[in-house]
């Protein structure tokens, strides 16, 4: 299975990514991951990236589109692989048609998760994400046994800088004008399927899964 998630940000396609991946055997590959790994191992992408991420803009196109090129050559991508998060314009669905082409392997479905502006809102300025392990919790709605404690591994919960309601206004600025493009892009190609992202975790699984059978 070759497969995309788009959703604007906060619609919950890191968590359901990490599903999927399982479900069909297949590495999660977050640009948006790449880039905080980069970050916290303080090397040259990641204070790059830095740069535009705390201002809730895209990474240049240069820098991003030659990272997945890259990762997509890794052997665990072999049987498929699931891009959450990437690609986030046109230029960069157009990069990669080119590398799938070349590769001769065709995507099977872009999955759009969609969700209202003022959940969105709600939902970043309450997320936490685990320092040790990545994991994402909520101030409200998925709140951990322990306060500004990770349930899954015990480390620190913070706030991303991204999270910060200054920036996400920007973020769904960006996706607006940007992202949103590329799912017309996929739906003329016939691989768009589209679900509700609001819910409990388990049922937009289940939608999910049932939207790719
Ligand atoms: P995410 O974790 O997917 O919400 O991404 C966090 C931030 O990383 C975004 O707001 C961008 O600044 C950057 N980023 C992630 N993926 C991309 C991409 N495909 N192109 C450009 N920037 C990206």
């Amino acid at each position: 299975m070759r497969l995309i998630l788009v959703g604007p940000p906060g619609a919950g396609k890191g968590t359901q990514a990490v599903h999927l991946a399982s479900n069909f055997s297949i590495p999660h590959i977050s640009t948006g991951d790449i880039f905080r790994f980069n970050i916290k191992g303080e090397t040259e992408l990641g204070l790059l990236a830095k740069s535009y991420m705390d201002k809730g803009n895209l990474v240049p196109d240069s820098v991003t589109n030659d990272m997945v090129k890259d990762r997509l050559t890794h052997p665990d991508t072999k049987n498929g692989f699931l891009l959450d998060g990437y690609p986030r314009n046109i230029e960069q669905a157009d990069f990669l048609a080119n590398v799938l082409k070349e590769n001769g392997t065709p995507l099977d479905a872009v999955l759009e998760f969609s969700l209202e502006n003022a959940e969105i809102i709600k939902r970043l300025a309450g997320r936490r994400v685990c320092r040790g392990c990545g994991a994402t919790s909520h101030v409200e709605f998925d709140k951990p046994k322990v306060s500004g404690i990770c349930d899954a591994c015990g480390g620190e919960l913070y706030q991303r800088d991204d999270d910060k309601e200054e920036v996400i206004a920007n973020r769904l600025a960006v996706y607006a004008e940007q992202t949103a493009p590329i799912i017309n892009y996929y739906k003329q190609a016939g691989i768009l399927k589209t679900i509700s992202a609001v819910g409990e975790v388990s049922d937009i699984a289940a939608r999910a899964i049932a939207a790719l059978k």
